[in-house]
């Protein structure tokens, strides 16, 4: 290659890349379940605005099972009920299995709610109806699809028996365990075979046995029907058995855990997330440790970039 023709290959290299990332833009998210793009939700409450999500970026594979963490009032919840149909976005994209949250209407969002989506509540008695054995609490999102009894009883016995509360078909939630609820509640959510299933703090009332069985019918679901779940948790021992921890931060993601073993021999990296204009969020300890503020310098090196505070140089 001779010098005269290198300025013509770096242009050409150059269209290159900017035609990559183009296409990375398009493709975002192309084979994820659940796609949010700079999701944003905002409430105005008393002429006061509270920016709940702030441009939150996530995307969801189909199967994954992923635990949302974060303080309260981190905007955990409005995720939720906005990727349960409940609650609509106020600006940014959020796509669910070909469905688009935004500009969904009437029939559609209520076909998503009964037949995409699965929804587990914290609180215990908000999820069943309380004049309906466990049965019948399963069968009734089949009933409202137009299921035939016979297959409406074949499925509700099935995932009670999956879910290990087969001796609980008779009875109402009143009879039941909280525990027992939550996994009769995991049920409903499952019972139309949904793509996923939300849980917001799903154990958060329980006591750590109860918890546990909860949990274990979640992951259950998730490794034998391949639904995927999103479970919100305060639960670090939940949250120390899922392939993947999402840490949400202000209303972002922030950073994220990924395990590849667990028990014994569990491995776990910890990693920040960059967004698609290039903005990382650093750790607050990072930042208190070298006292960083306002302006810092960035160096590129072969394998890494480096963030250092910005002191003055002395002048002479
Ligand atoms: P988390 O579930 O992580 O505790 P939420 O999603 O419930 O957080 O809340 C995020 C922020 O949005 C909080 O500041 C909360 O007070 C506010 N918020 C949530 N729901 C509403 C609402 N319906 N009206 C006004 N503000 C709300
Ligand atoms: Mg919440």
């Amino acid at each position: 290659m001779t010098d005269a023709k290198a300025p013509a290959t770096d242009l050409a290299s150059l269209e290159f890349e900017a035609e990559a990332a183009a296409r990375a833009r398009a493709d975002y998210g192309a084979d994820a379940l659940i796609q949010c793009d700079r999701l944003v939700r905002v409430y105005a409450a008393d002429g006061v605005e509270v920016q709940a999500l702030q441009g939150l970026d996530l995307l969801i594979r189909p199967g994954e099972l992923t635990a949302i963490v974060g303080a309260s009032g981190s905007g955990k919840s409005t995720l939720l009920n906005i990727l349960s149909g409940l609650d609509r976005p106020t600006a940014g994209r959020a796509r669910v299995a070909d469905h688009d949250l935004l500009t969904m209407k009437g029939r559609e969002r209520l076909r998503y709610r009964r037949e995409t989506v699965g929804f587990i509540w914290q609180q215990t008695g908000r999820n069943l109806l309380p004049y309906l054995d466990a049965r019948e609490n399963i069968e009734t999102p089949l009933r409202l699809a137009g299921v035939r009894r016979v297959e409406r009883l074949r499925r509700a016995e099935a995932l009670l028996q999956l879910l290990g509360i087969g001796y609980c078909g008779d009875r109402r939630p009143g009879q039941l365990s909280g525990g027992e609820q939550q996994r009769v509640a995991i049920g409903v959510a499952l019972a139309n075979r949904p793509k996923v299933v939300l849980a917001d703090e799903p154990t958060g009332e329980l006591d750590t046995a109860s918890a546990d069985t909860v949990f274990q019918a979640l992951r259950t679901a998730n490794a034998e029907l391949g639904v995927a779940v999103l479970v919100v948790t305060h639960d670090e021992h939940v949250s120390s058995q899922v392939p993947r921890t999402v840490q949400i931060r202000d209303g972002r993601t922030s950073s994220e855990v990924l395990r590849t073993e667990f028990g014994e021999r569990a491995t776990a990296q910890e990693y920040a997330l960059l967004d698609r204009a290039g903005r990382i969020q650093l750790p607050a300890e990072y930042v208190e440790a070298l006292d960083l503020r306002d302006r810092v310098r960035l160096g590129l090196e072969p394998e890494q970039i480096t963030v250092r505070a910005d002191r003055e140089e002395p002048t002479i």
